[in-house]
């Protein structure tokens, strides 16, 4: 079969077709949400400069740092009761 006309990729979905799966499907979307809300979304979601992208990155950097930070307080804290129970022991003994 053919190549699809619109990504280039993929083949075609049927015999006379000129698309293939893929792209009728984003035809659909595009049928049910408007050509410049889909746009919109792409340029968005997709397309972004440098900085955006540097950004991204460092809030998902950060966003991880804290969890780990919080898991690590966590981590200490039981330590501390676990020790704090343990000379309590030793004490009664
Ligand atoms: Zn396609």
């Amino acid at each position: 079969m053919a190549s699809c006309k619109f990504c280039l990729t993929e083949t075609v979905d049927s015999w006379f077709g000129n698309w293939c799966e893929k792209c009728h499907r984003l035809q659909r979307t595009i049928h049910l949400f408007g050509v410049e809300k889909v746009c919109n979304i792409v340029d968005k979601v997709l397309i972004v400069d440098e900085e955006q992208h540097t950004n991204k990155i460092n809030t998902e950097i950060a966003k991880e740092l804290f969890s780990k930070e919080i898991a690590l307080k966590k981590k200490r804290k039981n330590k501390d009761k676990e020790t704090q129970i343990n000379s309590n022991e030793v004490k009664e003994v």
